[in-house]
């Protein structure tokens, strides 16, 4: 197999062509390249499709391809000089280990190991646990996916909030309620991205995430895909427990013994992937008095900022916006202030709706999700300031936790203590005045929105950062700091 990459080719101003099309034109393009005859080929795919948008009136298509051939020595021979041909890496994961024959069985033993969580990283430790043969037990807090979206949608129609059945818990963890964009920025020597990707379109989702630079799947496809990948953990010999809350660890000598369930069980294992997320407060504090070694990190604070997915498109795309290949467009921004914070975007959902996101009584969190078609009015993104364990005196590892909450709290104050959040207009915020109502964007959260003033939230600094970074994003991507 050879790998051809950095093959160009510039979208159809008209709109007219298809991903197959391309596709086409991208393998015709690969052959004149590499001067083969259609026949000398025996196997083609598309490994990676991107586009470079930094000329926005001459946007390129841009393909990584794997093709065979008999002749593939001799043409890795003739461009051994070309950066952009090279033999095809092996992308397949490779299993660490697969459990012993006897394993699990009275002769060994063998305790069976406990995930505990049960979002993307529980998921696929419960998964590959599976798949290596260990018959892993899953605990997890909320209920199966199907409950828990009727739970989600009490909060955002009925202002009802159940605390262990929310966007934040239950089947697939946070990852659900997403836009489940699927891509980062970490190298991933082992493929392990790609073995997510891959479990993924076994579960059914489309298979151009295995080849497009941003792939993304939405929250309704999601929702089956979780309840799939669950029943492939069920045939393997795992188990997954719902509404089954892990509240202390036996831990003897520096081992694990066994777990106690909220409900009083006891279950005895020697070894627990704690796969608990970014927002089980009460589980750190467990794990934090149990002894459990635990480190603050940095992390960031801020708003979402909405627009019309049509301003966002035309910044991005100039004539190319609404191209049907390019889809939605994103953005990324980032600035470093005055006072040494960074403020950038995070987390960009075209197309998609902010979403009530607390999993606590009286407080508010707003996050970002979108359906697979990415077609609702609005692009939102966080804006956000980074915050690091500097910031809070002290060796306490839990610090932020207690700053996040504080902030939480305060927001359920502004949005007026019904689960509104507070809301303000770019314009009011940058002049330093509160807003009274609303512009031209109307806001996608449910339940609704309090016009504020949104400087009564974060700390000074952040706001300050805050309101220094829109002008400078404004330069690069127009209308960001209007309405
Ligand atoms: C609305 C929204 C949109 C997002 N969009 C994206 C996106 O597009 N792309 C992206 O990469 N990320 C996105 N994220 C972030 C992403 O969802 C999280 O980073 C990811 O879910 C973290 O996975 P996790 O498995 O570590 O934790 P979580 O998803 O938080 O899952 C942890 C699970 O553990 C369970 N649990 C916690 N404590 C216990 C306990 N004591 N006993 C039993 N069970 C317990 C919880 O109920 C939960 O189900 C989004 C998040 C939200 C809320």
């Amino acid at each position: 197999m050879l790998r051809l990459t950095e093959l160009r080719i510039p979208l159809d101003p008209s709109a007219q062509q298809t991903d197959a099309d391309y596709e086409q034109l991208a393998r015709e393009a690969a052959l004149a390249k590499l001067g083969l005859a259609p026949q000398d080929l025996t196997a083609f795919t598309v490994f990676k499709r991107g586009y470079d948008a930094r000329q926005r009136r001459a946007i390129q298509l841009v393909f990584t391809l794997d093709i065979d051939s008999p002749r593939v020595p001799e043409l890795l021979a003739r461009f051994q000089e070309d950066p952009h041909v090279m033999p095809s890496p092996d992308t397949r994961y490779q299993f660490v280990a697969q459990a012993q024959a006897n394993f699990g069985t009275e002769a060994s033993q063998g305790l069976r190991p406990v995930v505990i969580g049960f979002g993307p990283c529980g998921l696929f430790a419960g998964l590959l646990l599976a798949q290596m043969g260990f018959r892993p037990i899953i605990l997890e807090r909320g209920k199966d996916v199907r409950r828990r979206t009727q739970d989600t949608w009490g909060l955002w129609r009925k202002r009802q909030l159940n605390e262990n059945s929310n966007v934040q818990f239950g089947e697939g963890g946070a990852g659900t309620f997403s836009d489940g964009k699927l891509y980062s920025q970490i190298k991933d020597p082992a493929f392990r991205g790609r073995k997510v990707l891959t479990e993924f379109v076994a579960a059914g989702a489309p298979a151009e995430i295995l080849y497009l630079s941003k792939p993304h799947i939405g929250t309704f496809k999601l929702v089956t895909m979780i309840e799939q990948m669950r029943h492939t953990i069920e045939q393997l010999g795992g188990e997954i427990c719902f509404e089954t809350q892990v509240t202390d660890l036996d831990i003897q000598g520096g081992a694990l013994q066994g777990l106690t369930l909220q409900n009083g069980d006891y279950l005895a294992t020697h070894h627990a992937v704690l796969a608990v997320g970014h927002s089980a407060r009460d589980t750190f504090r467990m794990l934090h008095a149990k002894g459990v070694y635990i480190e603050a990190k940095a992390f960031s604070v801020g708003f979402r900022v909405e627009h019309p997915q049509s301003v966002i498109d035309t910044c991005r795309f100039g004539p190319f916006a609404g191209n049907p290949t390019l889809g939605a467009a994103d953005y990324k921004l980032v600035h470093h202030c005055k006072n040494g914070r960074a403020v950038y975007s995070f987390c960009m959902c075209p197309g998609g709706t902010v979403v009530a996101a607390t999993s606590e009584p009286e407080r508010v969190v707003t996050n970002g999700m979108s359906q697979y078609s990415r077609n609702e009015r609005n692009a939102n993104a966080a804006l956000v300031v980074g915050i690091s364990p500097e910031d809070f005196p002290g060796n306490d590892p839990l610090a932020g936790v207690d700053f996040q909450q504080a902030l939480e709290s305060r927001a359920f104050v502004l949005g007026g203590r019904n689960y509104n959040a507070p809301a303000q207009r770019i314009g009011d915020f940058l002049a330093g005045r509160p807003s009274t109502s609303l512009g031209s964007v109307e806001p996608s959260y449910k339940p609704g929105v309090t016009p504020c003033d949104l400087s009564e939230a974060p700390p000074d600094y952040a706001i300050e950062a805050l309101r220094e970074a829109p002008p400078a994003f404004d330069r690069k991507t127009k209308g960001l700091c209007h309405g």
